[in-house]
């Protein structure tokens, strides 16, 4: 097999430490198939090709089940190039189809990533050049759920329910045989609310005292990885930006109260020692102001900021941009509170719990709890718990660019980026393969995954596909990986390929 490519990576070579992608023990090929179901068909036709009986040649060495065994159990049979084998176990990666999600705040028609990527690999998808597509949902949650393609409109859910070892002993354990996380692509034309999301005992709390708003009782820890320029507002901004916007924005004073503004100044002089106290009782006037008020001195500033054409230290351009989308929101005035970032492709930021933020416009992945507890304030029609989201916050400044969160190259693969937050319950790969490369293999982690790729074209190969058949990874095409398995790639035209893959990083 002609391969350019030095980056097939070995198996147990990665180095340890803190919380690495799960390196499996081993690709044993062995069904992920839980003992006594049924064995499923391979992929659907429309995603899986057959390529005759010369392959599967990006498999030399890889040994094949002839049924789905149990534990040190069955006999092996190598494939022969010449005659494969029939298998008709249960693949080991199948394609989804996934949800989009067409909030009015998403990207219009073909600006959309999630349009775009959806359309370049699904031929029933209808574009329309005039609707918002916000969000492209793989994994298990209920209010979106993946699809298997060619199961007779299996859920994700059902498909694992089926196989749970598909998911990886740890993650079994740990999440009660649930896949933990939700992936996203996110769009973003216009603000999301100013919002946090509360950590797992706050979650507990607010369920069970009002589950219409809080609907499940999980953290919701996310991070979003941009994919283009992708902006946002992030954590509480350095007490000296803070109150220099207090001292020259006078409507901004106004609303945060003239005591407040005084004894923040006074803080920060002292050398800020009580500074989260100040900054929460600043924070908590504005945001439970009458909000007649609010939108008068919004209106004088933005009359004020619209005659002026210096963008100099004002936060003009953001703050005309936010009234202009949520006219009269209090939350506007946030931004004076929030760093404002614009992560560049490749960049990630995470929000921890309690942690204040907006995404504001830009494309990325997400990766996140699989939850939906989400505390509004601002910037929002939807239900705002003002209160909660008050007394929550962390209330912890710093500026940007300590909240762009550091990634690591996989030591045991140049093409690997890691996005791995302090979190149990996900992780994300950046998979970057060189233009040129004509093979690759996907590494086995110990975790169930989810990859979608956003650019390049690959076929992958695994005996258990069944009768050398392929599945085909393009643009805008998401596959489940089951754990402790590899995937050998093979690059159709040489021109790279762009991949994320969300996993499970348990030690
Ligand atoms: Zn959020």
């Amino acid at each position: 097999m002609a391969s350019r490519s030095n980056v097939r990576t070995e198996m147990g070579s990665l180095v340890s430490k803190k919380k690495q992608p799960p390196p499996a023990k081993g690709d044993s090929s062995s069904t992920p198939q839980a003992a006594g179901s049924p064995a499923s068909p391979p992929a659907a036709e429309s995603e899986v090709k057959d390529q005759g009986v010369s392959t599967p040649a990006a498999l030399p060495d890889e040994k094949v089940n002839k049924a789905p065994p149990q534990e040190g159990g069955a006999e092996e049979v190598m494939v022969d190039d010449e005659s494969p084998v029939t298998v008709t176990q249960t693949p080991v990666a199948v394609a989804l189809k996934c949800a989009v999600q067409q909030y009015a705040w998403g990207r219009i028609g073909k600006d959309s990533e999630v349009a775009t990527l959806t359309q370049a690999c699904d031929p029933s998808f209808q574009l329309k050049e005039d609707e918002p597509y916000a969000e492209l949902w793989m994994g298990t949650h209920v209010k979106g759920p993946s699809i298997v393609e060619g199961q007779e409109a299996k859920s994700l859910k059902d498909w694992i329910a089926d196989q749970p070892d598909c998911l990886g002993e740890k993650v079994r354990s740990k999440f009660n045989d649930q896949l933990p996380f939700l992936f996203k692509v996110l769009s973003v034309n216009k603000s999301l609310s100013i919002q946090a999301h509360p950590h797992k005992a706050l979650a507990e709390t607010l369920h069970a005292e009002h589950p219409e708003n809080y609907p499940d009782d999980n953290h919701k820890p996310e991070m979003a990885i941009a994919l283009t320029p992708f902006e946002g507002l992030n954590g509480f901004r350095p007490l000296i930006e803070i109150d220099n916007f207090l001292k020259t924005v006078p409507e901004f004073r106004a609303v945060v109260g003239e005591d407040n503004a005084d004894k923040f100044t006074a803080e920060l002089e002292a050398g800020g020692s009580d500074s989260k106290n100040v900054l929460k009782d600043c924070f908590t006037e504005l945001m439970t102001r009458d909000p007649e008020f609010v939108k008068e001195q919004l209106a004088l500033l933005v009359q004020r900021l619209q005659a002026e054409d210096s963008e100099t230290g004002k936060n003009r351009e953001l703050l005309l941009r936010l009234n202009s989308q949520f006219p009269g929101d209090v939350g506007c005035f946030c931004s004076f509170f929030l760093n404002h970032m614009t992560l560049q492709p490749g960049e990630a930021m995470f929000l921890g719990p309690n942690e204040p933020h907006a995404y504001l416009s830009g494309n990325c992945m997400e990766c996140m709890a699989c939850s939906d507890n989400v505390v509004r304030a601002g910037l929002t029609p939807k239900y705002k718990d003002v209160e909660n989201l008050c007394k929550m916050l962390t209330y912890l400044p710093s500026p940007a660019q300590d909240r762009l969160f550091p990634s690591v190259t996989d030591p045991g693969d140049a093409c690997v980026t890691i996005y791995d937050p302090p979190v149990p319950d996900f992780a994300v790969a950046r998979i970057k393969v060189a233009e040129g490369v004509e093979s690759y293999e996907v590494t086995a982690y110990d975790s169930a995954s989810i990859f979608i790729t956003i650019s390049g074209q690959a076929e992958a190969s695994h005996p258990s596909f069944g009768n050398g058949k392929t599945l085909t990874l393009k643009r805008g095409s998401v596959i489940f990986m089951s754990a402790n398995h590899s995937l050998p790639l093979k690059l159709e035209k040489a021109d790279g390929l762009l991949a994320f893959r969300a996993y499970c990083p348990l030690d």
